[in-house]
């Protein structure tokens, strides 16, 4: 039998709510579908972060190394700013373990009620590239607190770095509808993002059958709203990625239901598979979370795993969950808590 080893980092506030009931949920497609998942847990947090000065113990990287997958639910914490938990945790994870293809998937589900009032049949893919680019350490002040103070901060774009995201979003376009989409703002931003045009044209090369299209990210982001339904893969940057990839589940119906995966397609190295969301303090402790983004993500996992058959399986049950919709958490309108939603889930996949 097949077995996989998956390092659990629940985190903090709603990850530690979402995270067990994705275990429960998978432990069951595991046995429907015949393999096995053993699970090893750290408490990194920012709760962790508050008991020791550090989001992880120092040797934390290495303990995750020897995983097949890192499943994560969030991070934060209020009183702890946003740059410990990515620059201590997220970071370090993405960037030590080549993580470079940050993927997520934008879907709207029927019975999910789009902001929209014409949605149409969205269904596509962000690429962002999540190792290098705009988000570097690179950069600092001069002049400081004199009338000439000087900031500057480093973009850092490598051929590697981004002909291999390139590559990565050309073979998923290509096993789907054949349409990549290129965010750019090369009239802007005249160094890097020209080089990313190039590259994009470049890898293009190798996939005659992909059809190409290129936006400046300012009228792009204004395309996910007026017609999201056209993209079918979407490559961008770091930092437009980021953006992108907050805008997308907000077309789809909210964060609750918008998973995300890290990943090292070469799988020499473990891959972290984490919802969009974050660790929403606001509901926290309260058993209403959408445990759907996390229960996503974790079919993500098994995809990268090649359990394709129980991947699927779970994605069906989401599916038959939200058009039914009888058992939604209070984000989709309905009454149903945490571990209610997961019931029902669990439900689904057992008659299959
Ligand atoms: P963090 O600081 O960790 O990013 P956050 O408060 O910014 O946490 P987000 O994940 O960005 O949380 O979410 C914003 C809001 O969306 C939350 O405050 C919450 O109300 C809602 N939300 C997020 N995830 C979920 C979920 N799984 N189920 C229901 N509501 C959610
Ligand atoms: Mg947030």
């Amino acid at each position: 039998m097949k077995k996989y080893e998956v390092a659990v980092i629940p985190g903090d506030g709603i990850g530690k709510e979402v995270v067990p009931e994705s275990i429960r949920l998978l432990n069951t497609v595991a046995v429907q579908c015949g393999f096995e998942i053993s699970y090893k847990h750290y408490d990194y947090s920012c709760e962790y972060y508050k008991n020791h000065g550090k989001m992880m113990d120092d040797d934390g990287l290495k303990k995750l190394r020897d995983s097949d997958g890192i499943f994560l639910g969030a991070v934060g914490y209020p009183g702890v700013p946003d740059h410990v938990s990515l620059w201590g945790l997220l970071v370090p994870i993405r960037r030590t373990f080549q993580q470079y293809v940050n993927l997520r998937p934008v879907k709207l589900l029927k019975g999910v009620d789009s902001p929209l009032k014409n949605p149409g049949n969205i269904d596509f893919y962000i690429v962002r590239e999540n190792n290098e680019g705009e988000y570097s350490s690179i950069g600092g002040r001069l002049n400081e607190g004199t009338e000439h103070e000087l900031v500057v901060q480093e973009s850092i774009f490598t051929k590697r770095g981004v002909d291999r995201v390139m590559k990565y979003a050309y073979e998923l376009a290509n096993k789907r509808n054949k349409k990549l989409t290129s965010a750019t703002k090369s009239n802007g931003i005249i160094h890097t993002m020209p080089y990313w045009d190039e590259r994009f044209k470049a890898i293009g090369k190798l996939y005659p059958d992909v059809v190409q299209s290129q936006f400046h990210i300012d009228i792009l982001t204004a395309h996910f709203v007026t017609r999201p339904h056209e993209f079918d893969v979407v490559v961008a940057s770091n930092l437009f990625g980021d953006i992108l990839s907050d805008l997308g589940p907000a077309v789809i119906g909210g964060m609750g239901i918008a998973p995300g995966a890290n990943l090292n397609p070469e799988k020499e190295f473990p891959s972290m598979f984490e919802p969009v969301h974050g660790s929403a303090p606001d509901i926290a402790g309260k058993n209403v979370a959408n445990p759907i983004a996390s229960v996503w993500t974790a079919a993500m996992m098994l995809t990268h795993f090649g359990e394709y058959e129980a991947a699927a399986l779970v994605e069906n049950a989401i599916e038959q969950l939200t058009a039914e919709g009888n058992v939604l958490t209070p984000d989709l309108g309905g009454n149903a808590s945490t571990v209610e939603v997961t019931d029902a889930l669990i439900q689904n996949i057992i008659t299959k």
